[in-house]
């Protein structure tokens, strides 16, 4: 026998792995859809003018293995120290369980965003959770679930207060006691929208009558804690609202703030169990009185019931979502910190009220001892009072002990000159103290007597209040009964690791394991966002690099990795087009043109830029209305500031005009956003700046490989043309003259390592096989449904790009069959339902992705047809219009136990064509009824029976 050497390449990454469709179930597919290859697909379908002229290159893909190598090497230039600067970040530990059981757990980091709580029933649950300790922490009636960071919920926490305020005034105070990076980015939120600041001392710059709110930092950025009862009681004397920024580990021990009157908390809840990740991502949380709930931003959980009348959690009050508000919503936010919040309730329930409030102490009585010891020393320490941070006046020595500080293991605040700020945390020990000592000259301190032990909180803001009382934060302590208890709310829900989740327009691809590990080492994870610059070279090379690429990939000069989610991107992207205006002497352009297709986090942001919003007709095909688009561009010539497009278009298409659109709107002087959401349709083929885009922002949890995480985290880059450049946001501890967007310099950085070890393993030519492939899978749905279901919009040649419409809408006159009981049956068929009714009302918008096999792709059709045949049936007269497959489901496993009396069979119900056999996924409740939730609002924990027996 001659030895044949194999061709076969088992590290093929992007073909074998990453992509679904083997190379001959592609043939298969291309034969079904009518054409030769993928690449007359591809001319069918992306315009030629359009065409990205070279090929993206950045030399060979790699391997998993060697991926992981490259990561681990340049994560190792990351130094790992203890730092103990504090500023809203603070060394934590994530108890294993959590760590292992969710953030590594893709039941859990790839779930979507509970719109469909059927299916969503366990992260329900945990957010419920979270709401429920906030509100308990904090003193408040309810919370939401969650903002992006704390910065950002202090921007949001004063304009809800200019919102829910019945003050006239237009100056809002910010405490000189809160974080800096809190301060730069509330100035940042305001300016545009004509809110003045004012900086400074409560007790002698605040005057009540001149503002309409106010924030205080509690404890203080330099460790001050202090009552604020008095100063809020006189801000409502003049009807202006107290917003508090509050550590929710320092409430353990502390008065809350609703104690003190305070009308809304805003906070990050990192410290719970979540990584520093050099700024990101966490939660952060809001919490307000009862009054003001219909003006909170962001994400709230309620419990309704379900058609059976049972217990059945769901997002509450959802009308307020952006998609109907649009720029009348409270706030921009969509993908929020979903996982992040979920760590964080886990945290809460692992330890119960005793141990969170055990750790809140042994941190004081660390910094206790401390203190005391610095005092021995000479130096003076403020505050006389305080929970885990303090200030100590060092003079001229300042640069003398940071340094020793660093020789020691640990970085150390630098506040002006002349002081040293140190926030001590979970993660401290008794050594740690003795080298911050050693650093300030102090030598074997370690045993002496004279160092005792009190508590300096201070006695009028003692913690007296219970929290955390729900039997669901006093479990039985065993690590079994944690571990079941997360792989119980797993189970109800469906994400990834089950099925595919054909979201249009949220790219619901692979998250390869492989790009999940780096971000759990410690080099990337166990690192503050202010650590000194030379600590931190791993992450720059990082940065830089994965910029790079995206450069590459969408034809821009810099990007700007600040943004946290992709509206964050759309509101850094137009803070930079109005910094850009301003610097060209044109500050009255504000006239911002978005086609009514838009997403409804477009008009959104235009509003928090002050932007008009000017909409823009969609013509009869789909497309942008040229006409209308140029009408309105020359009325509005003048104050021209910009145009948000979605390209390829919301409506899954390739528009031939693009360019035309960009060039009205420059020859009228403004700026072209491109919403770069589509971006999965485009890497490799068309580069957005290259076409007419001025600046876009990339979703990274979609296009690049960050999962969803249940609702966040995410990351949103923009990318910008030259010009634009010197005006993307900066930041404070950066020494950057523009403002920043978020509390950290980079975003959420932490979950970078996922996206760039996806560049990196699939190289430019499987990117661009990548974006090839998710254009046949959405065709080869449209093929395969042709004749059941129209597709709302094709180009000229009758090609879908990227995602497609499928118009449910017919069934609602011929059957009485809505664009719900076809989502709702699809979970029956083991699927998470499509985009609904977006963009366009009444149907379903499916986007397959290139991760998906022909196998599951012809799965979902087969499910899909199967529900037209049940709707033909109706139409037929075979069975009744009211009680069908259709209009009961999801069936669940009590549908079964009881008397079965409907008109088709229990195996119609539960084993509809996609529905596996053994492995059928079972919805934990019936259809949820939205409304009953709405009229009867609950937003933490209710009291349950199931719970009854819960104990330590
Ligand atoms: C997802 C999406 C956004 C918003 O992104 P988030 O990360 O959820 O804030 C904006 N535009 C379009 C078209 C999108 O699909």
């Amino acid at each position: 026998m001659t030895f044949k050497p194999t061709t076969y390449q088992p590290y093929d990454f992007a073909n074998r792995r990453h992509i679904g469709p083997s190379p001959k179930e592609m043939e298969k597919m291309l034969e079904v859809i009518g054409t030769d290859s993928l690449d007359s697909l591809i001319d069918e379908t992306v315009p030629s003018d359009i065409r990205q002229q070279d090929a993206l290159d950045w030399g060979d893909a790699l391997s998993e293995r060697d991926t992981l190598f490259h990561l681990r090497r340049v994560a190792k230039k990351n130094k790992v120290l203890t730092s103990l600067i504090g500023q809203g970040y603070y060394g934590t530990m994530t108890p294993p369980v959590i760590l292992r059981n969710i953030l590594e757990n893709p039941a859990w980091y790839t779930a979507y965003t509970p719109y469909q709580p059927e299916i969503s029933q366990g992260r329900l649950e945990a957010l419920l959770n979270y709401q429920t300790m906030v509100a308990d922490l904090t003193g408040l009636d309810i919370a939401n679930a969650s903002l992006l960071d704390e910065a950002t919920a202090a921007a949001e926490a004063m304009t809800m207060a200019q919102r829910a305020s019945k003050s006239k005034a237009t100056k809002f105070f910010i405490d000189e006691n809160c974080h800096p990076q809190n301060i730069a980015v509330m100035k940042t939120r305001a300016e545009p929208i004509g809110i003045e600041i004012v900086v400074g001392n409560p007790d002698t710059d605040l005057k009540a009558d001149d503002v309409f709110g106010a924030v205080f930092q509690y404890p203080g950025t330099y460790g001050d804690v202090r009552d604020f009862t008095a100063i809020i009681e006189n801000l409502h004397e003049f009807k202006a609202l107290a917003v508090m920024i509050a550590d929710p580990l320092a409430l353990a021990v502390l008065k809350a703030p609703g104690e003190m009157g305070a009308d809304i908390a805003v906070g990050s809840t990192q410290r719970f169990g979540v990584p520093m990740g050099f700024g990101g991502p966490h939660a952060a949380y809001m919490a307000t009185r009862d009054a003001y709930k219909r003006s909170m931003p962001g994400r709230i959980i309620g419990v309704s019931i379900d058609s059976r009348g049972n217990k059945a959690y769901r997002l509450a009050l959802q009308t307020r979502e952006q998609h109907i508000r649009r720029e009348k919503a409270t706030s921009n936010v969509c993908t929020a910190q979903a996982l992040l919040a979920v760590m964080a309730s886990m945290y809460a329930v692992f330890h119960g009220p005793d141990g969170i409030k055990a750790i809140a102490q042994i941190i004081h009585q660390h910094a206790v001892r401390l203190a005391v010891g610095l005092e021995k020393l000479g130096f003076k320490v403020s505050p006389d009072v305080f929970f885990d941070t303090i200030t100590v006046e060092v003079g001229s020595m300042q640069g003398v002990i940071l340094n020793a500080g660093v020789a020691n293991g640990i970085n150390l605040r630098k506040i002006g000159n002349d002081r040293i700020g140190i926030s001590v945390d979970e993660q401290t020990r008794p050594e740690t103290i003795e080298a911050i000592w050693t650093s300030f000259g102090g030598n074997d301190m370690k045993d002496d007597p004279t160092i005792a032990l009190d508590y300096r909180l201070p006695s009028d803001v003692a913690r007296t209040s219970e929290y955390l009382t729900h039997p669901i934060f006093h479990m039985n302590r065993a690590e079994s009964e944690m571990t079941r208890y997360i792989r119980k709310l797993a189970d109800r829900d469906l994400a990834l690791d089950r099925a595919m989740i054909p979201l249009g327009s949220c790219t619901m691809k692979l998250n390869a394991t492989m790009e999940m590990i780096p971000i759990t080492w410690p080099e990337f994870g166990d690192i503050h966002p202010f650590a000194p610059r030379d600590q931190v070279d791993g992450y720059y090379e990082m940065i830089d690099d994965l910029s790079d690429k995206l450069c590459q990939i969408t034809g821009y000069d810099a990007i700007s990795m600040q943004p946290n989610s992709g509206a964050q991107g759309e509101y850094a992207g137009l803070i930079t087009i109005r910094n850009y205006h301003n610097a060209q002497g044109n500050s009255h352009r504000n006239v911002c043109l978005i086609p009514t297709s838009a997403h409804g986090t477009n008009p959104a942001t235009a509003q928090m830029v002050g932007y008009k919003v000017v909409v823009v007709k969609s013509a009869e095909n789909g497309d942008i209305d040229v006409a209308d688009f140029r009408e309105k561009a020359e009325k509005h010539a003048e104050n021209l500031a910009a145009c948000m497009i979605t390209y390829p278009s919301t409506h899954g298409v390739f528009e031939e005009t693009v360019r035309e659109v960009c060039d009205i709107t420059h020859q009228h002087g403004g700026q072209v956003y491109i919403d770069g959401a589509n971006m999965n349709a485009m890497v490799g083929l068309v580069q957005p700046g290259k076409i007419g885009g001025d600046v876009s922002h990339l979703n990274l949890h979609k296009t690049f490989c960050i999962p969803h995480g249940g609702g966040g985290p995410g990351m949103g880059p923009i990318g910008v043309r030259e010009h634009l450049k010197a005006y993307l946001p900066g930041h404070p501890e950066l020494n950057e003259a523009v403002g920043p967007v978020s509390a950290a310099p980079f975003g959420s950085p932490s979950i970078l390592p996922i996206s760039w070890a996806y560049c990196l393993a699939m190289g430019g030519e499987g990117l661009t096989q990548a974006t090839k492939v998710a254009i046949l899978n959405a065709n080869y749905i449209a093929k395969r449904l042709e004749g059941a279901f129209e597709v709302l919009y094709t180009s000229k040649s009758g090609r879908v790009a990227h995602e497609c419409i499928l118009d449910t809408r017919p069934l609602k006159d011929s059957a009485g069959v809505t664009v719900d009981d076809v989502a709702k049956r699809l979970i029956d068929c083991g699927f998470h339902a499509p985009t609904m009714s977006w963009p366009v009302a009444g149907t379903l918008m499916v986007e397959p992705t290139e991760s998906e096999t022909k196998a599951e792709l012809d799965r979902f059709c087969d499910a899909m047809l199967a529900i037209r045949a049940e709707a033909q049936d109706i139409e037929d007269g075979k069975i009744d219009g009211e009680n069908n497959p259709l209009k009961n489901a999801p069936h669940t496993v009590e549908d079964l136990v009881g008397e079965w009396d409907r008109p088709y069979s229990r195996e119609q119900a539960c084993y509809p064509p996609g529905a596996f056999r053994v492995d059928k996924y079972w919805a934990p409740v019936n259809r949820v009824d939205n409304s009953y939730g709405d009229r009867n609002l609950v937003c933490s924990c209710p009291p349950l029976e199931d719970y009854a027996d819960a104990a330590e």
